[in-house]
């Protein structure tokens, strides 16, 4: 941060890898934690801090939303924020010591600040914005390819890899087939109990 200095209009550019933080994921895809980001970051003064303007592009690990398939793929997120120089911050909470219990109106002030990033010495955090911005951008419904036809109803196979011609010799129709088994878990039930009704006398 030094390097760009107060001049309103200077502006840096850098890029570099960082590891992604972690829980940057949703149910069924994620960044893996540690996995390399490349970031660029645009780094802008203006009168009142550092405006920052960045492009991170990421690494994503997870299943396919309609075949439970491992898939990789990446996710591109952009971010702005603006980071306030630190003074600023710093009277503002004096006045806000001071006539803590009688200026409403600064009150009202500091909670706006509330929303804004501050810049911490020279160190500017990227990552709440960087983080909000890639969690945005996470796929709610990831599929390993566009068309994905899912598993199969039957035999739960993926039907991308058993091919077009796949399926089953239609013997019993899926449905008669679970209430055979509703059937079978009832037959047991009834057993069950007998024999612990046959326990209890004997006990
Ligand atoms: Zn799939
Ligand atoms: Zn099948």
């Amino acid at each position: 941060m030094r390097q760009l200095g107060r001049q309103a209009g200077s502006a840096l550019t850098q890029t570099r890898t960082v590891p992604a933080p972690d829980d940057l994921r949703l149910e069924l895809i994620e960044v893996p934690a540690g996995a390399d980001v490349a970031l660029e970051v645009r780094f802008e003064a203006v009168s009142e801090g550092v405006l920052a303007t960045g492009t991170a592009i990421a690494p994503l690990a997870g299943e396919c939303a309609r075949c439970l398939t491992p898939l990789t793929s990446s996710v591109t997120a952009g971010f702005q924020e603006l980071y306030l120089y630190a003074e600023d911050r710093h009277d503002k909470h004096d006045k806000h010591d001071r006539y803590d219990r009688y200026d409403k109106h600064d009150e009202q002030d500091e909670q706006d600040a509330g929303e804004l990033y501050h810049l911490d010495g020279d160190l500017l955090d990227l990552e709440p914005a960087f983080r909000d911005a890639v969690v945005l951008a996470l796929p709610m419904s990831p599929l390993c390819q566009e068309d994905c036809p899912g598993l199969c109803a039957e035999c739960g196979a993926p039907l991308a890899d058993a091919g077009p011609g796949h399926q089953h010799d239609a013997a019993v129709d899926p449905r008669w087939a679970a209430l055979k088994q509703l059937g079978e878990q009832g037959d047991d039930n009834q057993q069950d109990r007998r024999a612990r009704a046959i326990d209890l006398q004997e006990g």
